[in-house]
Parts: C-alpha cells; structure tokens; sequence
C-alpha cells in the first residue's frame, strides 16, 4: 500500500510518499512559509502558498512527477495531541476531524494545523481514507499516580491539566525495534528509551507499555532539551510574572530561549560539543546539566519499570552523538551500565548494541522512523476498516 505521510505545521507541511510493504520511501518533501507569503512580502522574498489547501496542490504537483503514475492509497496524518481520548490511530471523519479541534487548547501551536491539513485532504481527495497518529496515543497506558499533578482537582476535570507525554510514535517504533534486536517479545519487554533529538523525551516502558514519560500537559517538562527548559520550580513563573513578565513573555523565554539555547548559546547539540572540546564553559556546562538530567530519569525509570533490560538512545542526537551518550552511560555506574567505546563511536544506520558484555544492562542505539512507523499504522487501520 502506498501510504501519503503528512507532518502539518502552523506555517509548514512535510510529506512522504512510502510503500509500507517494501518500506521504502518514494517521494518526499517539505513547503514551508504557509501563508506568510502573501501581503507584506518584502524585497526579494519568496511567496509561500497562501494556506494548507494550496500546499497541498505544490505537494500533489511533486507527488505526481516522482510517482509516474501510480497512485497512493490512504493518507495518515502526525497529530500531536490526541487528549484523553484517543488511545491508538483512527480512520478519519467530520466527527474525529472536529473532536481533533476540539483539542486544540491543548496544542494550539500543532493541533490546528493537523486540522488544517485533514480539511484540506478531505476537500481535495474526499474518497481517499485518512488515519490521524496521535503522538500522546502510546502514553495512554500511563497510571494515573504517573499522569497526576498534585494539584487541586478541579484543574484536572475542569482544564484537563494532567501529563499527556508526546513522542509517542516514536517511542513505540523503538521500543519494539529494540525488543526485537534482543529478541525478547515485545510484552515482556522493559527499558528506558531516550528520544533526544531537538525536542527530548524518555519513556519507561513496561511489557511493552509506557508507564511514564518525561514531557508532560505540554512537550515542555523533562528532560533539557535545544531551545527548551524541561523540569524547572514553576516558582519561577510566579517570580517572574510579579515582575511583569507577560504569559508571552514566559512561554517565549522557556521555550525558545532556554535548554542548550540558554545555557550555551546554542541550541545545536553538535555545535555545543564541539565548543565544549574547545574548552567552552558554558557550553561543558550545558553538557553536564543536560546528561546530568536525563540520568536522572533513567535511574528513576529503571526503578518505575522494575528493572530495565535495556536502555535505547534514539532520534538526532541519541543517535548521533557518541560523546553525549558516553556522558550519560559515565553518570549511570550505579546501576552497573558500561558502555564500549569502540561500538559507541561506530556510525550506522542499523539498530545496535553499543554495551559491553559485561553491562549490567544493554545499551541500544536504535534509530527511530516516525514517518514509517505513521505509514505502517495506517495500513494497519485501513485494512482493518477500523
Ligand atoms: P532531531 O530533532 O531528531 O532531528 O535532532 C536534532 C539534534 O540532533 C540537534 O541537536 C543536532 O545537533 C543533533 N545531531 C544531529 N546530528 C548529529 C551529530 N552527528 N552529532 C551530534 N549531534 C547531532
């Protein structure tokens, strides 16, 4: 089956075109400036289309030339936050398409555009089945003493203020790559995978399940991450808002402007390394709270899932950066994790233990593919007719 992968952001779309049999990828792009373009385009500035539904003609034009005539079958669709109620993928209609809206405080930098792009779709191909992925869906299975803030309860059945966690296609992808490298059975599989890209996350997964998750009501809490803070004494917010700092003001500054961004001045982890090996300050600083935190987690994930069997490095720099993963494995002695130095600084593209035998857990790199795990689920429901 050929599957239509959209990633929609506020101002941008990603697209893949995969056969989910064969696993490959035949057509893939990126439009961005959505509506930017018009109006008040300044000197020189290259016109975006005007809104999603024109994307999408760009997107359809591109398709068309790579495919040479063959068609796609079903379109799925990244969507951030599927709230309370969706606990896997859905086949798409006007009433899953509104209750997606309907989340949209929830996230009202992604959601929108998901629903931007699912209208879009539904006007331009209205007989072709669409299957929303939600990246809070894995996170379902979180007990409610993981999900809970102690707060008053009232925010929670009032304002839906509860941990949701995100990343979830991507956790759930690695997480059953990674038992099937150990060759253990998914249900019975228990570990602790690290998601660190440029938004970061870790997930203790339990037979399989995630039973808790670093990034929490919002892709926020947790773990330092490239521009954003992570875990911090929400003090601080009422400090600062007594000081006049606007709502604006305060998301822009723990979103933006913080994590590596704050610390070192930049939110690349490459960047941040090489400065650190420069003999940069700030930015071995930057390094030790970032490893330091997500150690954290780990050990605390490994007495929440009982023991792991398996600690998974995933996404740009779980994958990639061999001095960041040796930072972390130097601070997780405790719990008898030994890293081999040699395996830890071999590139490839393939799932891989980067322990020593004698490690008291494995330690994976496991490369992690949204878009295909998105393609696969949705053949999934639409051969199912779920
Ligand atoms: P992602 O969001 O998964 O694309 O990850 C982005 C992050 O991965 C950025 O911080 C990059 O600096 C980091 N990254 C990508 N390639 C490398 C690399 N070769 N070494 C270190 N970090 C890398």
């Amino acid at each position: 089956m050929l599957v239509l992968v959209i990633n929609s952001g506020s101002s941008s779309l990603k697209y893949q075109v995969r056969d989910v049999e064969a696993g490959s990828v035949l057509a893939e792009g990126l439009i961005e400036k959505i509506g930017m373009g018009n109006g008040g385009g300044g000197d020189g500035e290259i016109e975006g289309p005007r809104d999603h539904a024109e994307a999408l003609e760009l997107v359809d034009a591109a398709i068309h030339e790579a495919l040479g005539g063959q068609v796609f079958h079903a379109v799925g669709h990244r969507v951030v936050h599927g709230g309370e109620r969706f606990a896997e993928p859905v086949l798409v209609d006007s009433e899953i398409t509104r209750a997606i809206e309907r989340l949209n405080p929830l996230a009202p930098l992604h959601n929108p555009a998901a629903v931007l792009g699912l209208r879009a779709i539904a006007q331009k191909w209205p007989e072709l089945p669409q299957v929303a992925v939600f990246d809070t869906a894995f996170h379902r299975t979180l007990p409610e003493h993981a999900w809970r803030y102690a707060v008053p309860d009232e925010l929670y059945t009032n304002h839906g203020i509860r941990r949701y966690g995100f990343h979830g296609t991507s956790h759930d992808y690695v997480s059953r790559q990674a038992a099937a490298l150990l060759d253990v059975p998914v249900e019975e599989f228990d570990a602790v995978i690290a998601h660190l890209g440029n938004g970061a996350s870790v997930t203790a997964i339990r037979a399989g399940q995630s039973i808790d998750t670093s990034m929490g009501f919002t892709p926020l809490e947790g773990l330092v991450m490239g521009t954003r803070s992570g875990d911090l004494d929400p003090s601080i917010l009422v400090f600062l808002a007594r000081a006049g700092w606007s709502p604006e003001d305060l998301d822009t500054m723990l979103n933006r402007q913080s994590g590596l961004k704050g610390l070192a001045g930049n939110n690349d982890m490459r960047s941040v390394v090489e400065a650190a090996e420069a003999g940069d300050a700030k930015a071995a600083m930057a390094l030790a709270v970032a490893s330091y935190r997500l150690a954290k987690y780990i050990g605390g994930y490994h007495v929440a899932v009982g023991g792991a069997k398996a600690l998974v490095f995933t996404a740009g720099i779980g994958e990639n950066s061999h001095q960041f993963r040796a930072l972390v494995a130097d601070r997780l002695g405790a719990l008898g994790v030994e890293l081999d130095s040699v395996l830890n600084l071999e590139r490839s593209r393939d799932p891989r233990v980067i322990s020593t035998p004698r490690s008291a857990i494995p330690v994976l790199v496991v490369p992690t593919d949204e878009e295909r795990a998105i393609a696969e689920a949705t053949a999934a429901v639409v051969n199912s007719g779920r």
